[in-house]
């Protein structure tokens, strides 16, 4: 099994490390250049993404990743992952960046303050059963390009998961309600790169 990685400057870290040593890979806490270049594939957390953008400028993440995601590692990211996993922003705080890689548009977000938070079933494409999922603060995908695969939309049309290649994301947090499929679905897009 490969070693991947999670990006650990600020989020819900743990939970996801959780997951994946759960499903049986090696996991590394990536907080520098030299972590980065361990591992084969890389889940960005969820959490507040204009400070994960801002540490991983700081501590010069934000060029390696950009470059492992250039050549193709496998990155899986979850609501704020999803955010930096954008090539656009459609608000984001001043100057705030993205390590960019998926051809979408993400509203922050996007669910208003009533609904902060929420939980539904939804289907998700390639899944026989739906998922049970958890929107924090969640942002959506407002535009989507040619390579885009919209993989999970609300009831409404929003757009709450993507793909694109070995990059995917999801606008809400699998790893806080059990659910692992998302992540063996990463694991599986990191076996198939090294084969
Ligand atoms: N609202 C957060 C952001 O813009 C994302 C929230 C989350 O990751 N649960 O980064």
């Amino acid at each position: 099994m490969p070693r991947v990685g999670v990006l650990a400057l600020q989020g819900d870290v743990r939970e996801h490390v959780r997951t994946l040593e759960t499903l049986g890979a090696e996991v590394v806490a990536v907080r520098r250049p030299e972590e980065l270049a361990t591992v084969s594939g890389l889940v960005i957390p969820g959490g507040e993404s204009s400070v994960i953008d801002k540490l991983a400028r700081t501590f010069g993440m934000q060029q390696p990743i950009r470059a492992a995601i250039a050549e193709g590692m496998p990155a899986y990211g979850t609501c704020a992952g999803l955010i930096l996993l954008a090539d656009r922003i459609a608000d984001g705080i001043r100057g705030q960046e993205t390590f960019g890689g998926i051809d979408i548009t993400v509203q922050r977000n996007a669910f208003g303050s009533q609904i902060d938070s929420f939980e539904t079933e939804l289907t998700v494409a390639g899944f026989d059963e739906p998922v049970s999922a958890t929107f924090i603060r969640a942002p959506r995908v407002v535009e989507t390009g040619p390579a885009v695969e919209v993989l999970a939309s609300l009831p409404d049309g929003a757009i709450v998961a993507v793909r694109q290649g070995a990059l995917f994301g999801t606008a809400f947090h699998p790893e806080v309600s059990g659910e692992t499929r998302f992540h063996e679905l990463f694991l599986d897009l990191v076996a198939a790169r090294a084969s």
